[in-house]
């Protein structure tokens, strides 16, 4: 390519590992003499890193390529990601894109560019068989970073298409992880979330085949960062239940650094749904996990994940979920309606759920997910939790406390990265919680 292909914008459809990876494409293509800019700017390359849980891909990525080529004409337009290493042919049709690379290559993504004119390549090298573990990290807050430290999954859950596009579970290094984490708090990252698809499957190592055992494993690595005294606190992202051990739990709870507040993908209250779905556990033992974590810290915020109208989930079954989760103490959802995925065994199943009904579960969810939420923040009115301040707007500061509240306030403008122990007021006309000043 030539010298005069310097300007780079670069957009992220996706999970939190996804926005990782995209930073860490950015740095690339700073380290070879690009200046990243924003995505509504006049670039000579843009790169769009794709999701396939997302479940309009195909539009998306569509609707992005017109609005860029509308920008600049000449630009060459490259996208990756999962939905990249799923269907790269249907990508192909897809006028305007030069370049679709998948998961294995794409942090060679500058070489591939500079290599390949204009349209001149659809490149794309299976994810499966033996892969090594590529680091990430994103740094776009400054304060908080998602700092990628499993990639992978080995599991089957008949819904999903995340193995087929990111290949077996495979980790970074303990040893590299500490590299990483010096890196970001000599940044100044206060928050470091660990993220990765299967988190709670940490320790397979770098570099993985098949026939591979675990070296290290996830409460040797929460361990190591709770020695780490120049980041002020770490979080957990997403572990399956059947991963979340009590022997984690106690750990979290005793630990200084790790903030009280975890996220576990239930996706279904029904057995038989879970069963359906392949799931590795039973309502009972997503009950008991939730139990002991509220036991040993009842000020702890639980995330979780449902999926609605998956195959043969009839309304009693529905009703079971719902029934659990107003049962439980959790302080949030995430609602997914369930939507078909090629070549995963759950296409294949009977009892197909219409979209209308799936929309009506949805919904309900929500608004129990809100409710949630609210009685969650509600119940910390006047109490002092831990809050890391973000970047100031309009007037107005945010930031949320260790247990995952999100804070507002006018008053604290001059404490954007830092983490200040605040009184919380709880305004429950808006229904939002502020610092008491
Ligand atoms: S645990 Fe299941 S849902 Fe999660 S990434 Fe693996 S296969 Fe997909």
């Amino acid at each position: 390519m030539s010298t005069r292909l310097k300007r780079v914008a670069l957009h992220t459809l996706g999970c939190k590992l996804n926005y990782a990876e995209t930073d860490t494409l950015a740095q690339r293509f700073e380290e070879a003499g690009y200046e990243t800019i924003a995505f509504n700017e006049p670039a000579d390359v843009y790169v769009i890193n794709s999701c396939s849980v997302t479940e309009n891909a195909d539009t998306e990525c569509r609707q992005l390529v017109r609005r860029v080529k509308k920008i600049n004409p000449e630009s060459k337009v490259v996208v990756t990601g999962c939905y990249a290493e799923l269907k790269p042919e249907r990508l192909k049709t897809i006028s305007g894109i030069d370049l679709v690379i998948g998961n294995r290559n794409k942090f060679n993504v500058v070489s591939q560019v500079e290599r390949h004119a204009h349209n001149e390549a659809i490149q794309n090298e299976s994810v499966l068989g033996p892969i090594s573990f590529q680091p990430s990290y994103s740094y776009a807050s400054r304060t908080r970073s998602f700092l990628k430290v499993q990639d992978g999954c080995d599991y089957n859950c008949t819904f999903c298409t995340i193995p087929l596009a990111r290949g077996l579970s495979r980790s970074a290094s303990i040893a590299d992880v500490l590299k990483q984490v010096d890196t970001l708090a000599q940044k100044g990252v206060k928050e470091i979330v660990l993220t990765g698809i299967n988190l709670g499957d940490f320790g397979f190592g770098p570099a993985r085949d098949v026939s591979m055992r675990k070296t290290e494993h996830f409460l040797d690595l929460l361990k190591a960062l709770d020695n780490c005294s120049n980041i002020v606190r770490f979080r957990v992202s997403s572990v399956e239940p059947n991963l979340m051990s009590d022997a984690i739990i106690k750990f979290i709870a005793h630990s200084q650094r790790f903030a009280p507040h975890v996220h576990m993908p239930l996706q279904s209250g029904s057995d038989e749904i879970l069963k359906r779905m392949k799931r590795r556990y039973k309502s009972d033992l997503y009950r008991e996990r939730v139990a002991a974590i509220k036991s040993l810290m009842p000020h702890a915020a639980i995330g979780c994940d449902v999926i609605v109208g998956f195959p043969g989930e009839h309304s009693g079954y529905f009703n079971e979920t719902e029934g659990l989760l107003k049962e439980l103490e959790v302080s949030y959802l995430h609602v997914f309606s369930y939507s078909e995925r090629v070549n995963t065994p759950a296409t294949a199943l009977e009892g197909k759920v219409s979209v209308q009904e799936c929309r009506i579960r949805s919904n309900q969810l929500r608004k129990l997910s809100e409710l949630k939420l609210q009685q969650f923040s509600a119940a910390f009115h006047l109490s002092q939790r831990p809050v890391l301040w973000e970047q100031p707007h309009n007037g107005k500061i945010r930031g949320y406390t260790d247990n995952y509240i999100r804070v507002q306030s006018v008053n604290h403008l001059n404490a954007a990265g830092e983490i200040q122990p605040t009184t919380l007021f709880w305004d429950d006309e808006q229904k939002a919680m502020w610092a008491l000043e």
